[in-house]
């Protein structure tokens, strides 16, 4: 039997039911566990604490499965943890055809994401639609074969396919790959929909999963606040934000982002909605750059959209992020007309909310504007936050009116 057995004092975070356990909180490990093995975790005077996944390259050395002292980590199990997050999502999120289906901790398996994306039936794509996978830790790892039979047993979906080209899994000493784990080769493209809009999605080639679908409620709150206005949404990717305007009826949609294969994909976008094109500009550039130019070219606009990729990767990078986010919210501010609203996120984890006001509030002193805050905003219901485990938030965002 595997016993990862912690130092005195170091069980507390596992009482609160927080899922981690780093390398320097274990005093010793009885029999031989290979990475993603299940291990007992004890405290230091023997008391059973958790079953947990060891991952012998990471810091984060255990990952817990479960704190019930009888669930063993069998196929059952995973089953189980699979249909459960599968319900949660049936019942919570409907009428769209993009959700994230097992958010990692929150959904009692750490270090996997699960998107899945159904076939928009309009399009004469038939099929149950795709799975796409992301597994980040050793433990989902060496599950993986349950967790994929588990995931076509609970959503009638037999397409699943990997994208765990992420960094973080060197970390786990595993190496990136992607690929089909079942059912057929995606699609180059699968459409789908969301609030109404339809969507390529790229699964083997566009970021993450494909799509960003943590947007969605965000992208359903521009829909309502676009008509007629003249919008500006910077780092669009494949348009999800402009799409939603145009289908709230925005008078001119202008998109900026640095990937030409993105933009691409947002110009089929918009063609698959049937919107025409001549309300749309997409300008293969850089944001930072563009949005300076634009507001010394005297252009204004009614709602502009910053979503930006991660800017602080680990917290040593905060500083350098703190002055990126700073950058583009001074000049998104500086663009916008009186009663102009400013949709703005950050997805990086190692700045909180907190942090995030404060550097859009630093901006709305520079830019010498009144900015007041109507909503703080998240990603949706689909991402749920497990109140032990706040490292899992990560996307917050505020939407702005200057006054
Ligand atoms: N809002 C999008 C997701 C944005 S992801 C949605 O709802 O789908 C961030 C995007 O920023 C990526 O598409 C990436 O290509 C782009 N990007 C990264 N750095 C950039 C830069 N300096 N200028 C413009 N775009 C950039």
């Amino acid at each position: 039997m595997n016993i990862v057995t912690l130092k005195p004092s170091k069980e507390k975070s596992l009482l609160r039911r927080h899922p981690w356990v780093y390398a320097n909180a274990i005093d010793r490990v009885e029999g031989k566990p290979a990475s993603g093995a299940t291990v007992i975790v004890r405290s230091h005077d023997g008391r059973f604490l958790a079953r947990a996944a060891y991952s012998p390259h990471s810091q984060i050395r255990v990952r817990v499965w479960s704190f019930d002292e009888n669930e063993p980590i069998d196929h059952a199990f995973f089953k189980r943890r699979v249909q459960r997050a599968v319900a949660h999502r049936q019942a919570m999120v409907s009428r769209t055809g993009a959700v994230r289906l097992i958010f990692g901790e929150a959904d009692g398996l750490p270090g996997l994401i699960v998107d899945h994306y159904v076939a928009d039936r309009a399009d004469g794509a038939a099929g149950r639609g795709q799975l796409v996978c992301q597994f980040m830790a050793a433990g989902v790892e060496a599950w993986k074969e349950a967790i994929v039979g588990a995931l076509a047993a609970a959503t009638g979906c037999p397409n699943v396919y990997e994208r765990s080209d992420v960094s973080i899994r060197e970390k786990e000493g595993l190496e990136q790959i992607t690929g089909r784990l079942a059912g057929d080769e995606p699609p180059e493209t699968i459409v789908t929909s969301e609030n109404g809009v339809r969507y390529h999605v790229d699964v083997r080639n566009g970021h993450k999963t494909g799509f960003y679908v943590d947007q969605r409620d965000n992208r359903a709150l521009v829909q309502t606040f676009a008509q007629d206005r003249e919008v500006l949404n910077c780092f669009c990717y494949t348009g999800g934000f402009s799409l939603a305007a145009m289908k709230g009826g925005a008078k001119r949609v202008v998109s900026i982002d640095s990937s030409g294969e993105a933009l691409a994909t947002a110009q089929k976008n918009v063609e698959a909605n049937g919107f025409d094109a001549a309300r749309a500009t997409w300008l293969d550039a850089d944001a930072f750059k563009t949005l300076r130019r634009l507001h010394e070219e005297g252009e204004r606009f009614d709602l502009v959209v910053l979503d930006p990729p991660k800017f602080a990767a680990s917290r040593e990078h905060v500083d350098r992020a703190a002055r990126a986010y700073k950058d583009i919210n001074l000049t998104g501010l500086k663009l916008l007309r009186p009663g102009g609203l400013l949709f703005t996120y950050s997805c990086s984890g190692a700045i909180d909310a907190e942090l995030f006001q404060k550097i859009v509030a630093g901006a709305a002193a520079d830019a010498k504007v009144d900015a007041r805050i109507l909503k703080r905003l998240g990603a949706g219901v689909d991402h749920p936050l497990l109140t032990a485990f706040p490292e899992g938030e990560y996307l917050k965002g505020l939407l702005l009116q200057v006054a």
